[in-house]
Order: C-alpha cells, then structure tokens, then sequence
C-alpha cells in the first residue's frame, strides 16, 4: 500500500466541526497535525479495528466482503459474488453501502468480449482509522448531549418504570403514568448520569492520539 496522507474534516451531531490528519503507512497509521508531525503513536489497522468501524457503518453483513477484497487489488463485482458464495444483488448493495463511506472505492471498466459495464472494487484501508475516530467522537458528542439533558430536565417514571418522561410531560398526564395508571415520581438520575460519564470517560481513554 502506498504512503497516504489524508486530512478530513467532519462535523459532529452538535454542530462542532472537528479536523483530523491521517498518515497511513503500509498496514500502520499516525495522526498528524496540520504540519504533518506526528502527535500520536504509530498503530497497526488490526482486523479487530477494521471490524468495528465496517459493522458500525453498514453492519457486519459487509465484513466477508471487506476481509476479502484486504489485499487485493481491483475485484470485479461478480468474482467476489462468486468466491463469496453470495448473490450479486446483495454484493452490490453492499458495496454501495461501503462506498458512502469511501469504505471501498471503484474503477468501471467496459468488458471487451461482453461489451458491459463492469465494476472492479478496491477496499480502502486508509480511511479506517479517520472512521474509527469520527465514530468515536461523535458517540461522545451523542453522550455529552444525552448528559445535558439529563442535568437540565427532571424526569418522571412510575413504580413500573413503564415510561419515562420529562416534568412538563409528565404534568399533561397529572403525574399518572399512561400505560398502567400508576402515580409518576420524580426520578433520581444520578445512576443514569454516572453512566454516561463512565462511558464518556471510557471512550476517552480509547482515543488514538
Ligand atoms: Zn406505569
């Protein structure tokens, strides 16, 4: 594989625009700054991490898909249906669904003989780490939202815990729980609110650089 370098910018579900550099090189990745230093220390693409990012995007239906085409060079659609065993419509599927994440990328060729189009794929490994990172951060972004939201609304919930709902809500049904009639209390979310953090922290400690 050849020395890549690839700087992405993205933006997070509140908003936040985040900018990464990438450097891959052969199968191991470095973050850079934008000066091109390394500010991270240099980690191997794994299978375990390739299997994260592919079933998070598009689900782990792809996995066979990706694991085949890793080291190789320009497949044709109808190969990897073929060696796969699996039916053509689904492999393209598949790999449009990768595509969307430039996952995978690919070259149509019109076929001499036949005089069709076909498509020859390539997995693109470098992006992997940009994904990882990008899925990381926004889940992180996803949580501090959830936390907010839990710090500024109190909730609602009867003995059941059938429904949760925030105060206002809960007031529309005078503090009666609409599944089984039951009074509604306020809830202490302290739990809940340790939760996110301890995950928020978890996925902090994950982080590459
Ligand atoms: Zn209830």
């Amino acid at each position: 594989m050849i020395d890549t370098d690839t700087r992405k910018l993205f933006m997070l579900e509140d908003g936040v625009q985040v900018e990464r550099h990438v450097r891959v090189l052969n199968n191991s990745f470095v973050f850079t700054n934008h000066k091109g230093e390394a500010i991270s220390s240099k980690k191997k693409i794994t299978e375990p991490l390739i299997n994260h990012v592919v079933t998070e995007l598009v689900g782990e239906e792809a996995l066979p898909i990706i694991f085949y085409l890793r080291g190789k060079k320009q497949i044709s659609e109808f190969i990897i249906a073929e060696e796969l065993d699996m039916e053509i419509h689904l492999v393209r599927n598949l790999l449009y669904r990768l595509l969307e994440y430039n996952i995978v990328s690919f070259l149509r060729k019109k076929d001499r003989i036949k005089g069709w189009y076909i498509c020859y794929w390539d997995f693109n490994e470098p992006m992997i780490p940009y994904l990882a990172e990008k899925i990381r951060l926004s889940k992180i972004a996803k949580l501090k939202d959830r936390l907010d939201r839990e710090q500024k609304f109190k909730f609602y919930m009867c003995r059941s815990a059938c429904v949760r709902m925030p105060f206002e809500k809960s007031m529309e049904f005078n503090f009666k729980c609409p599944e089984c009639g039951g009074l509604m209390h306020e809830q202490d979310n302290n739990r809940t609110r340790e939760q996110i953090l301890q995950q928020i922290a978890e996925l902090e400690k994950k982080k590459e650089l």
